[in-house]
């Protein structure tokens, strides 16, 4: 039985046996406390050791890290912080871990942490971001599976460069040292594996779009990789995206989607993982202390989650947005770093200010200009904006960007020329457009952005269990 099974169980004596590593062990020859923990639940089961029962040798290798096996009366606890702990008969040491072992009961930076990442998941802290990870994983699935969506696996490495989302990672069993050339002095790609050049996935959606076209709804949920050079605490060279694409959606529906889906796999979190959130909010209490009062949040963990679940998302264009930018008092005291005028690529302070400052609650962009947003999405009727959203939530900024696709065939080359892809590379995608093409839409949302939402942490490297930035690819 696990930690968090015998933790509810009706103590009769009965006999248990609880295997895990030990996260202290406190007290006088005359009794002796161990709090244990299997990662089943944030709660430690308590194993209490009465005079001699135990010898002193085993006893002397219950540190903490150790990993155990507890044998004994499950009782009702005298003490006030359990209702059962295990009044302990037998001890077997699976592994002993001496006082070297890192993870000492005591606060550590989540820098110290990283840097430990092996372990790590051995404190409250991780236990709780990877049990919660893991329910929004399974939510997500539930809530596309339930909707009548397929999962559809796209491939992760990719010949197609057009996607313009990001620098890529090439992938190629050439020899870098000595690579085949073409007569002009170019590498010879023709030599290489796949015998053109390829790299890894910057997005499924291309693919995606594909299969939406002919299943009408699908999802692909898979790793996703960008070697950008930004080391910001909200981008990860290797994170999870879940793309959603679905055909005879506009941009309205699209919207209803994302705004629908976002509450759902966070209600779902709100109620399969209390403990684990109730941890992180007061966890998040503790470090807002010592922050200076006006950069603390004014809602706890829990309130902010279930604000989003219960409030409907603002919905406003960007020319809207970048209206009420202009006529902030932010821009008229020049507070922000860079420029707003009708164009620019919003940055992320511009998108907190309409959050954070402007609206207080999460907020819908839509209709971008056309020379910011990727060619496939939907040209408006007046030539400059296109059927773009941005999904922006308060601490994160942009959470999921999506829009409604270019569905008109002659459109849609004429825009993959301008922005200078070569239709050939993605004659595929094209046909589409020429064989039974149908409105459509969709969108991605980073799998590690909305984690870092949930659980209230502050870096993204804290949410993936070993994370891959740049000039850093440990474990
Ligand atoms: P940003 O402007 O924040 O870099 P983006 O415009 O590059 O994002 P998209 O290409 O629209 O993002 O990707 C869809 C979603 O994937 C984003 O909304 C975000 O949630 C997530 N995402 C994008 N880049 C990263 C990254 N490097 N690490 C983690 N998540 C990412
Ligand atoms: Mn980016």
């Amino acid at each position: 039985m696990q930690i968090k099974e015998i933790l509810t169980q009706t103590p009769v004596q009965q006999e248990v046996t609880v295997k895990g590593w030990v996260r202290t062990k406190r007290g006088q020859a005359a009794v002796t406390f161990i709090a244990i923990n299997d990662g089943s639940t944030i709660h430690n089961i308590q194993a209490v050791v009465e005079g001699n029962t135990i010898n002193e040798e085993t006893l002397k290798l219950v540190t903490t890290g150790a990993c155990v096996a507890i044998t004994g009366k499950l009782i009702a606890s005298v003490g006030s912080g359990q209702a059962v702990e295990v009044q302990a008969e037998k001890i077997e040491v699976y592994g002993t871990a001496d006082e070297t072992f890192p993870m000492q009961p005591k606060r550590h930076s989540m820098e110290f942490l990283r840097e430990k990442a092996h372990l790590r998941f051995r404190t409250n802290t991780f236990g709780a971001v990877f049990r919660i990870r893991h329910a929004l994983a399974f939510a997500i699935h539930k809530y596309f599976n339930d909707k009548g969506f397929f999962y559809l696996h796209t491939p992760i490495i990719t010949a197609s460069d057009a996607e313009g989302a990001g620098e890529m990672f090439h992938v190629t069993t050439l020899d870098i040292k000595n690579p085949p050339k073409t007569e002009t002095g170019d590498i010879d790609y023709k030599e290489d594996f796949f015998g053109r050049e390829t790299s890894l996935t910057v997005s499924g959606q291309l693919e995606g779009e594909l299969g939406a076209l002919a299943l009408s709804k699908i999802y692909t949920f898979g790793p996703t990789f960008r070697a950008e050079n930004s080391n910001t605490t909200r981008h990860l060279a290797e994170f999870w995206m879940i793309e959603p694409e679905v055909a005879f959606y506009e941009l309205e529906d699209n919207m209803t989607l994302a705004e629908d889906f976002v509450q759902n796999v966070i209600q779902y979190a709100l109620e399969n993982c209390a403990d684990d959130l109730a941890f992180l909010e007061k966890r998040l209490l503790e470090e807002e202390k010592n922050k200076p009062q006006n950069e603390r949040s004014p809602m706890s963990l829990i309130e902010k989650l279930r604000f989003v679940v219960d409030n409907q998302f603002e919905r406003l264009t960007y020319t809207e947005a970048i209206d009420i930018l202009l006529k902030s008092k932010a821009h008229k005291e020049k507070k922000f770093q860079y420029p707003v005028e009708w164009g620019i690529d919003l940055q992320s302070e511009h998108e907190r200010y309409l959050v954070e400052k402007h609206f207080k609650k999460p907020v819908i962009l839509t209709n971008y200009p056309r020379e910011i947003k990727a060619f496939y999405m939907k040209q408006d009727a007046d030539g400059k904006t296109v059927r773009a959203m941005d999904v922006l939530f308060p601490g994160i900024g942009e959470i999921i960007g999506g829009s409604q696709r270019e569905d008109d065939y002659e459109k849609l080359v004429t825009r993959v020329k301008e922005v200078g892809i070569d239709p050939e590379n993605i004659w595929w995608y094209l046909e589409t457009r020429k064989f039974g093409s149908a409105p459509h839409a969709g969108f991605g949302l980073g799998f590690e952005r909305l984690v870092l939402f949930v659980t209230g942490m502050t870096n993204i490297r804290d949410v993936i269990a070993f994370p891959r930035t740049p000039k850093s690819a440990e474990f």
